[in-house]
């Protein structure tokens, strides 16, 4: 913060190395504004243009689609596995055209997709693969750290998510040419930094590329570095809740947590509980009244009225996320969670489950 720097500086350089070195040592990454940012430069780096298609899961914030139209492209929704509510593999092959580019996968909840058989269906059909790992910062796959798994993977940094810089984003990538094409997108589409400009002694300049001002600031970055140390102790707290929850909802009649994988290790940005549908909305309102900040994650991105309207899309798209969604519910968990808190969730959610079932 005491620094001359404002924007670029510094700082940003750092906290891209900082979360590459998290991320099992990623030769490039590329902080931005925000992770719909992240989503949009990465559409960008790929050449993702008009008749172009792309995968996508219906179960995840709205931008993880919007980014492929940002571009002009065609998001395309393979629905989920029902056990887990991640992008189902076999769903994504069936989706596959001629006109199809690339898969983004969504760690949806903070748990990893499958993505040695994402990587598969890729290679064989010459796609890219792209994480949207916002909600997955510090999660793992068979032994591998989210930010390694795809071409590019995306990062947000907003205030709900496990670290912060006030709005924020970055994209880490094992490519060069691609770790280029996200600079160049975030500045403009301008070749090089001011600074860099400076230290050549050179006024020239030259656009090359349509590209936006998705930077990031220096304090922003000075903020990230210094939460990313808190990260461990963040992640740690979230397992320890999430943990205290699977053991109390495995007594609870009509209160079915999300499956979770034996090779993963989970972030837990939610955690998402089925309960029976028609009593969702008033344990939804029942824990609510009481202070208890539950939500829905999420509205499957099809049904929303922009999507029907311009796409087309609408229910029976993707019947195993439109099912899911009106059964979940997403419960508070957060780093500075009490214990105390977790068992008032727990003794909440319990009485609100059975008082709706009659
Ligand atoms: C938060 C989030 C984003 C967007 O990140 P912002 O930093 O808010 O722009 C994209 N995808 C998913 C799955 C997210 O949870």
């Amino acid at each position: 913060m005491q620094t001359d720097w404002l924007t670029t500086g510094p700082s940003v350089r750092k906290f891209e190395e900082t979360i590459a070195l998290f991320a099992g040592g990623v030769p490039h990454a590329v902080a931005v504004s925000s992770g719909t940012a992240g989503l949009h430069s990465a559409m960008f780096a790929l050449g993702i243009q008009p008749g172009d298609e792309v995968i996508v899961p219906p179960m995840t914030f709205a931008a993880t689609a919007n980014c492929v139209l940002y571009q002009g492209g065609m998001p395309v929704f393979a629905d989920v596995d029902p056990g887990t509510l991640l992008i189902d593999p076999e769903k994504v092959e069936n989706k596959i055209t001629s006109k199809t580019r690339a898969i983004i996968g969504v760690d949806y909840a903070g748990h990893p997709c499958d993505w040695d058989a994402l990587r598969d269906i890729a290679d064989r059909n010459h796609l890219a693969l792209v994480a949207d790992s916002c909600h997955a910062l510090g999660a793992e796959y068979k032994g591998r750290k989210t930010g390694t798994l795809a071409d590019m993977t995306v990062f947000s940094f907003h205030p709900v998510k496990h670290i912060t810089t006030g709005e924020g984003g970055m994209v880490l990538t094992h490519s060069a040419v691609l770790d280029n094409r996200l600079r160049l997108f975030r500045n403009h589409g301008i070749a090089s930094d001011s600074h860099q400009r400076e230290q050549q002694g050179v006024w020239h300049y030259e656009m090359t590329d349509l590209g936006f001002n998705y930077r990031i600031t220096d304090f922003q970055s000075a903020l990230g570095i210094s939460q990313l140390a808190k990260l461990p102790e963040f992640l740690k707290r979230r397992r320890e809740i999430a943990a205290r929850y699977d053991a109390a909802f495995s007594d609870v009649l009509h209160v079915r947590p999300l499956d979770v994988q034996g090779e993963i290790r989970h972030a837990y940005h939610l955690y998402v509980v089925r309960v029976p549908a028609e009593a969702r909305t008033s344990i939804f309102l029942k824990l609510r009244q009481e202070g208890v900040g539950t939500n829905v994650h999420y509205i499957p991105v099809h049904l929303h009225p922009y999507y029907r309207q311009r796409l087309g899309t609408g229910p029976g798209l993707c019947p195993v996320a439109e099912d899911a969604y009106k059964e979940i519910l997403s419960i508070p968990i957060y780093a500075q969670m009490s214990d105390a808190e977790i068992d008032h969730v727990i003794s909440r959610l319990s009485v609100a489950v059975q008082e709706a079932r009659g």
